[in-house]
């Protein structure tokens, strides 16, 4: 028997209706490095109408792709709605791929206009020529004078393009499960992969992020957005905060702990997202700039594990409490948050948040060994997690090669490996693989060794990742010489200069007689980081 109900559509159209007109005082703030640019709700609606207008003129119709490549600010807010309400798909640019992969997602996702921020420009320019789809190029807060148009790319002004159209658009109707936003994550090997987001995916992530044991978000907070929306759609929170209200203050480029502090003194957020090493770095800038931020009534942190001794100086010392919670860009990405039971409280409830969370109604998750069993949740037996659901992804865009298991019947291997307790807490205990997560963002290890490794005079590299108090981990690679030949650090690093970008370059090197490894001769990074762990590496720091 069918249901008898409404099958409305979850559309961002809806969404971006509902933001704009019930909660029309609400704003969007964008930091300037001097005085805040404030719009509110019901103008981001307007905006959007224009924007929507506008690429409507440069002949956008359909799904065709349109690409950011900007900073989190009031018309990165204006594309994230205006884009997929008007049926067209959004592609967040992450603004740190390398050029090689920036060019590859251009044309894997065959963008067809690109709006850039004016200060990304020069970073943008160099890879627009090769970007074979490209046929518009519209630069917000900045001049597009500065950028030189290839043949057969038109170059525009946001705010001459945008400005004198119409403040309302004729939002079609749309199918709820057609693609509205896409999102490239790069892992390991190979190229990156494209997550497409559908509306109902959007929408319900939305309403979960809002939950009460989720991020709580509601009409009277003022969320500080740090988390990039070039990144895993900035954790789901410009369009959560646009379902239920609450105000958004965007740091644009001011990503520094200072200006972080200012922003704070400034506008008062009672919420926050962003990966532990923004924390990290704010918390060292308040020890010796002491501040109050108890306005913060809590940040979530994620992206990579929270140290325990940072949630604690967090809570006790500033009265902020941090959240603790697990994604990645497959899941939309909120997988899981760490509200601790009602019933926890001392030291057990602490033990609860240190974990990455539990999983929300939505989200189903299972532990499976390397015999490919599944494990019991008993808190103690370790597996691969598998996850499904409503925002998970299924598969990537467009025939990309991954492992054929990726995505095995149904359900999304994740590559972090964990526990899980019996009332459902995820802990992660390793990566399958061996990123490296620096400030947030991946370093492929084995990118780096393959780029070390075709030096002629080094016979094998191996990298891996080393805490690290800012960043929270940067690259160490071990190296073998070649018999007979002679490199010295600094050779080896000037020689990744034009092979890498600029941050993932390793400052710390070692040199070794011999990688260690495995019985079946994959290079052993256990081992090679119990041998860093027990200070028996000697290393070259840069
Ligand atoms: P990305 O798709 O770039 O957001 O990266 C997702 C990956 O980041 C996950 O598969 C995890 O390995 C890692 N990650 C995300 N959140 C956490 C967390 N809270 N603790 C530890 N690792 C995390």
């Amino acid at each position: 028997m069918l249901s008898t109900m409404q099958d409305d559509q979850l559309s961002l159209a809806n969404l971006l209706r509902h933001g704009s007109k019930l909660y029309a005082d609400s704003e969007v703030i964008t930091w300037t490095g001097g005085e805040a640019r404030r719009e509110t709700y019901g103008e981001v609606g307007k905006h959007s109408a224009q924007l929507a207008n506008a690429l409507r003129g440069l002949g956008v119709t359909g799904d065709q792709r349109v690409g950011t490549f900007m900073w989190n600010n009031a018309e990165h807010l204006a594309a994230y709605l205006a884009i997929p309400a008007m049926g067209a798909v959004l592609h967040t640019l992450n603004i740190r791929l390398f050029p090689e992969q920036l060019v590859f997602v251009a044309n894997h996702a065959e963008d067809h206009v690109v709006i850039v921020d004016g200060t990304l420009v020069p970073l943008f320019a160099k890879q627009l020529p090769e970007m074979k789809t490209v046929r518009h190029v519209i630069v917000a807060n900045g001049d597009p004078a500065s950028l030189e148009a290839p043949a057969g790319v038109q170059v525009h002004s946001y705010d001459e393009l945008v400005s004198g159209q119409p403040e309302t658009f004729d939002w079609p109707e749309i199918d709820e499960r057609s693609a509205a936003a896409m999102c490239y994550t790069s892992g390991t090997t190979g190229d990156p992969k494209g997550v497409v987001y559908s509306h109902r995916s959007i929408w319900l992530h939305s309403m979960q992020v809002c939950m009460t044991d989720s991020m709580r978000l509601d009409q009277s907070d003022k969320a500080l957005v740090i988390v990039p929306m070039f990144h895993a759609m900035s954790w789901g929170m410009p369009y959560a905060a646009m379902m239920v209200g609450a105000s958004m203050i965007m740091p644009d480029r001011f990503l520094q702990p200072e200006p972080i502090a200012q922003i704070l003194a400034a506008e008062r957020p009672t919420f926050a997202g962003a990966v532990p090493t923004i924390w990290q770095g704010l918390l060292q800038h308040l020890e010796a700039n002491p501040q109050d931020i108890s306005h913060l009534r809590e940040v979530v942190v994620g992206g990579s594990a929270a140290p325990p001794a940072m949630m604690h100086t967090f809570e006790e010392k500033y009265g902020v409490p941090i959240l603790h919670a697990w994604g990645m860009t497959e899941t939309s990405p909120l997988g899981s948050v760490a509200r601790p039971p009602a019933s926890a409280t001392g030291q057990e409830a602490w033990e609860y948040r240190y974990t990455q969370g539990r999983f929300p109604a939505s989200v189903r998750a299972r532990l499976i060994n390397d015999a490919g069993e599944e494990v019991p949740w008993d808190g103690e037996s370790v597996g691969e997690l598998e996850v499904k659901g409503p925002w998970i992804a299924a598969s990537y865009y467009g025939g990309i090669e991954v492992d054929p298991d990726k995505f095995h019947d149904g359900w999304l291997r994740t590559g972090d490996v964990g526990k899980i307790t019996p009332d459902g807490f995820l802990t992660l205990t390793d990566r399958a693989k061996d990123v490296i997560k620096s400030g947030g963002e991946w370093i492929s290890s084995v990118d780096l060794e393959n780029h070390v490794m075709s030096h002629p005079a080094v016979a094998e590299a191996a990298v891996i990742g080393v805490p690290d108090e800012k960043w929270d981990e940067r690259p160490l690679v071990a190296v073998v010489v070649r018999e007979g030949q002679q490199v010295t650090a600094e050779e080896l690093r000037e020689y990744l200069q034009d092979k890498v970008a600029k941050w993932q370059l390793p400052e710390h090197w070692s040199f070794v007689d011999e990688v260690p490894k495995t019985s079946v001769g994959k290079f052993d990074k256990k081992r090679l980081r119990s041998a860093h762990a027990e200070g028996k590496l000697d290393i070259r720091h840069f």
